[in-house]
């Protein structure tokens, strides 16, 4: 593995931090004013959908430019590159992967320029991890589809414009045949008979919802590639979701907030920091954020060399939301009943920052695949064991 970067890469590297140095002001100076202008100047760049061919309005960023951005951007903290994240990472690759070309011309300049928010509705209320038995009926009616259904747990559906939906269009509860027959359609959320019923989290935020879909009629013309071929434009949206390039940064990032608090409060009448048993278990979490450093070098090393990647981005996955979650109940144990409370309750530390991440745990161990289920997919894809 060579861990040299080239000239041309090192020079794009300059030339990101260079914007960064001109573009970017701290965190209380970023007001709706200065996002606005910075989503503008992003896409000027075209650092939105960097990995995107240029004829559909991308940076056709090589693999390593892709690194180099996200990282850079990562450490300076900067606001996200294009704020329509899912339509960003999956719907968007989706759509220049398997969409017609009416669909990239309605799609996916508004995606580039942060105009809607998409959804994603894979998962239903009996259907979760064995998403592949998934019920929500779809039934084609000349040139239309009607569907009938429920999608649960959406993120973000009570402020998106679009959803990303997966329906059953044949082999109706043959579960033999179960990868066969769902379809994928982008639907208008506001079409007559979609209902969008907000689910409030643990901390009170609003952020998914149940939908409810009854006699809504969707043009065939919003079909994502062939009818009942919908599982295999899924697969490669959730390799994109499970890519971990950019997270290592975040981790990185995430400890450096954990070592300053832990400076900053007193264990046994000295600051935590100087205490073994602390600084032992900040060790450990920097070897498994390296470990996974090391496992992302190995993925990318892999994808530069053009090899396809799939089962195991599931490594990453698991590593970090072991790691997220430990991170986050140590700094809430070491704080005390002050790590428990949230921004705006009166003893908060780094406004309820600690309190919000513990309690936020099931985003990044539920979502996207449980544990368990990353766990059958390494056991199976990658060390070859017998089948769940
Ligand atoms: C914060 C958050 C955001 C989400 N956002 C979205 C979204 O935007 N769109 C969307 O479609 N869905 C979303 N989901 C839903 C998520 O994808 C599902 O919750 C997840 O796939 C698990 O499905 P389930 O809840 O039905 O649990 P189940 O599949 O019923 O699993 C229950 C338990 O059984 C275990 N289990 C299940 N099958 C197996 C097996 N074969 N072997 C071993 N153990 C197994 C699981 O690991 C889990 O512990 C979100 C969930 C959360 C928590």
């Amino acid at each position: 593995m060579d861990f040299e970067y080239t000239k041309e890469e090192e020079a794009f590297r300059s030339e990101v931090k260079a914007f960064l140095a001109e573009n970017l002001v701290p965190k209380s100076e970023q007001n709706a004013e200065f996002l606005a202008d910075w989503l503008k100047k992003v896409r000027q760049k075209r650092w939105v959908g960097f990995s995107w061919p240029e004829e559909v309005g991308g940076g056709d960023g090589t693999i390593m430019q892709q690194v180099i951005l996200k990282e850079e951007m990562a450490k300076a903290k900067a606001p996200p590159l294009g704020t329509d994240w899912m339509g960003i990472a999956w719907v968007g690759p989706g759509i220049i992967q398997y969409g017609t070309e009416a669909q990239k011309n309605e799609f996916i300049p508004d995606i580039l320029n942060s105009k809607h928010y998409w959804c994603t509705g894979y998962s239903e209320p009996n259907i979760g991890s064995d998403l592949a038995a998934l019920q929500c009926k779809a039934v084609r009616d000349g040139d239309q589809y009607v569907v009938n259904g429920s999608k649960i747990w959406t993120t973000l559906a009570p402020f998106a414009s679009y959803i990303f939906l997966l329906v059953r269009t044949s082999n109706f509860g043959d579960s033999d045949a179960k990868h066969d027959g769902i379809t994928a359609l982008l639907v208008d959320l506001k079409l007559p008979g979609i209902e969008v019923k907000p689910i409030e989290n643990m901390i009170g935020g609003k952020n998914f919802a149940q939908i409810f879909f009854d006699d809504v009629k969707i043009p065939v013309a919003n079909r994502l590639g062939d009818e009942g071929k919908g599982w295999t434009v899924t697969i490669s949206s959730l390799a994109n979701e499970r890519s971990s390039i950019g997270e290592v940064t975040a981790m990185y990032e995430k400890l450096e907030r954990l070592k300053n608090m832990v400076r900053e409060t007193s264990k046994n009448g000295a600051s935590a920091i100087k205490d073994q048993r602390v600084r032992r278990t900040l060790a450990t979490f920097e070897a498994k954020i390296e470990s996974m450093k090391l496992n992302g070098l190995r993925y990318l090393t892999k994808q530069i060399k053009g090899e396809p990647l799939s089962s195991e981005t599931s490594v990453n996955k698991l590593l970090r939301a072991n790691l997220e979650v430990s991170m986050s109940d140590f700094a809430v144990e070491l704080l005390g009943t002050a790590g428990l409370q949230l921004k705006g309750q009166e003893a908060n530390v780094d406004r309820g920052h600690w309190a919000r991440d513990s309690l936020r745990w099931p985003d990044v161990v539920i979502g996207g695949g449980t544990p368990n289920i990353q766990k059958n997919i390494i056991s199976e894809r990658i060390l070859g064991l017998p089948k769940d």
